[in-house]
């Protein structure tokens, strides 16, 4: 079970620290294993008070922090499924979460709910101290088995431990379901990389709503090391993120690529003054390459790793960056699946793609795969599908919808989505492959291409990006479209072409292509 995979330091070394938060001032506060088993029982106490059944929701409102992380393992040693969100989630997003899930409780790190989240959801909330009840929950009369009735079920490795919404950046948000099972076999295969050991301090920069939090969690946790929330604030601050970094001690950072960029353009000196930092692992989306080697340049000795998934495995694949970055490299690798499982690549012919080059979508096996989406059986089917080798033996397999081709040694390389394949006046495109271009042209250092629906009715292809410092954003603008004409059929040279000072990005901090699209509307 969740709880007990994590918690095993509590016994082997309870004096290590669990968690370390950052508390500004050059404060910190160091939870030791002990302490965070401590608080685990004392929350798990109070909510065992409310007799919920097995598999009732928990909406879990919170920033990462010692007590977030006791309120989650409390709930998974109770069988009660919990769905993270965070203080940045906007209470809309948070009224339509509670309205799917029809929770049993709201618990947060803060007042309670949020005005305007209504329900018959108790409310509690917790902190350094313990966990408070403000308010039990209704009894339902649709729902008679809340409060329960008759004696409580045991807890199985099956009962769902989490439930997240996935943001959306691949199609509309699902609540995905994943067992104690399936996480705890993710755990399994991640801890196979030794990306960590005890002595590590790794911090985490994803809100508690993406499960990179989780995985970043259970990483520390299982190794045996420290996890440092990093405050979400800080992170739009290079110079205030860097020192959460120095004044804690990090040794692994984990985030989304976009939490390096202003760091990269305005403080690299200051990076590379962080000795202490010795791995980053980064997953989500590409890491612009540009953007990569000025990470390597700063950071010589990290290791660097590349971790490839979707919140249906959480995470499937750990690459580690070649070290020396090649100067001909274009593409990373998203490498081969973590022990355990296998990542298939599949062509639009069903057949399995063995050779190089050969675009297909990937298609995972593994322990680690969700169990369903909340309330959806429909879309469940068509994502779990039965094993495209074998569709007898029953074995299912997570259809990903990512684009990749095999390297000369059966390496993945990722291309995109397969909603990311356009049609441009007859001509199929690969929107991956307009950013790549843009991305070879020296003076650039991010990119994203969209396809739009012209005034016309037409797909019409824009682009964005950012240039390096001291680039004039006019100049590189103009000289882009024949950058791009030179290598590209026209069809595929955007006709919008547009130099930011940053790409927005996501609650996630994944590039928000909905905003881009918004801007080229606005646009004169
Ligand atoms: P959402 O963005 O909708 O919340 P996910 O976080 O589950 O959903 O997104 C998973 C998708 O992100 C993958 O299917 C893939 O397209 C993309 N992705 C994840 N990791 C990487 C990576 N290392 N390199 C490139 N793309 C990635």
């Amino acid at each position: 079970m969740l709880h007990e995979f994590l918690l095993a330091a509590a016994r082997t070394a309870p004096h290590r620290p669990a968690v370390v938060e950052f508390l500004g001032d050059d404060r910190t506060r160091v939870v030791s294993y002990r302490e965070l088993d401590a608080l685990v029982g004392r929350y798990a106490e109070t909510l065992r008070g409310l007799d919920l059944p097995v598999g009732e929701r928990v909406v879990l409102d919170s920033d990462t922090s010692a007590g977030a992380i006791a309120a989650l393992l409390a709930c998974a040693t109770l069988g009660l499924t919990f769905v993270p969100v965070s203080p940045e989630t906007p209470d809309q997003r948070v009224r339509t979460i509670v309205a799917a899930t029809e929770p049993a409780l709201y618990l947060s790190g803060g007042e309670g709910a949020r005005p305007g989240v209504e329900g018959g959801f108790g409310v509690a909330r917790f902190g350094p101290e313990g966990c408070e009840i403000l308010r039990r929950p209704a009894s339902h009369p649709e729902s008679p088995a809340r409060p329960s009735q008759g004696p409580r079920r045991e807890v199985a490795d099956t009962d769902i431990a989490y439930m997240i919404f996935t943001s959306g950046t691949t199609g509309r948000p699902k609540g995905v379901m994943m067992s104690h099972r399936a996480v705890t076999s993710f755990y399994r295969g991640m801890l196979t990389q030794r990306i960590v050991g005890p002595h590590d301090r790794v911090a985490t920069t994803s809100p508690l709503q993406f499960d990179f939090s989780l995985l970043d969690i259970g990483l520390a946790l299982a190794s045996g090391a420290a996890v440092v929330p990093v405050p979400r604030a800080r992170l739009r601050w290079p110079r205030r993120f860097l020192r959460v970094l120095r004044d804690t001690g990090a040794s692994q950072v984990n985030g989304v690529p976009s939490i390096w960029r202003q760091v990269l353009r305005f403080e690299p000196e200051r990076l590379a003054q962080l000795r202490s930092i010795r791995g980053v692992l980064f997953c989500g989306e590409d890491f612009p390459l540009p953007e990569l080697r000025a990470l390597r340049r700063a950071l010589p000795e990290a290791r660097l790793v590349n971790c490839y998934g979707a919140t249906e495995s959480m995470a499937a694949s750990f690459t580690d960056v070649p070290d020396p970055l090649p100067p001909e490299l274009t593409r990373l690798s998203i490498g081969f699946a973590h022990p355990g499982a296998e990542m298939l690549l599949v062509g639009e012919d069903g057949r399995l793609i063995e050779e190089p080059d050969v675009l297909g979508e990937i298609h995972l096996r593994s322990p680690a795969l969700f169990s369903g989406y909340w309330r959806d059986p429909a879309t469940t089917d068509a994502t779990l599908v039965p094993d495209p080798v074998d569709p007898g033996s029953g074995r299912r397999v997570l259809r990903t919808g990512d684009l990749a081709y095999r390297g000369e040694g059966g390496e993945l390389y990722f291309r995109g989505r397969t909603d990311s394949q356009v049609q441009i006046r007859g001509n199929r495109v690969e929107l991956g492959e307009v950013e790549r271009r843009l991305l070879e042209h020296p003076a650039i250092t991010a990119a994203t291409a969209l396809a739009l629906r012209g005034p016309d009715g037409e797909t019409e292809l824009a682009a964005f990006v950012v240039v390096a410092p001291g680039v004039g954003e006019r100049e590189t603008e103009v000289e882009l479209t024949d950058f791009l004409a030179a290598a590209l059929p026209g069809y595929m040279v955007p006709g919008e072409l547009r130099a930011l000072p940053a790409l927005p990005v996501t609650a996630n901090g994944k590039v928000d292509r909905a905003a881009l699209a918004q801007l080229t509307e606005a646009a004169p």
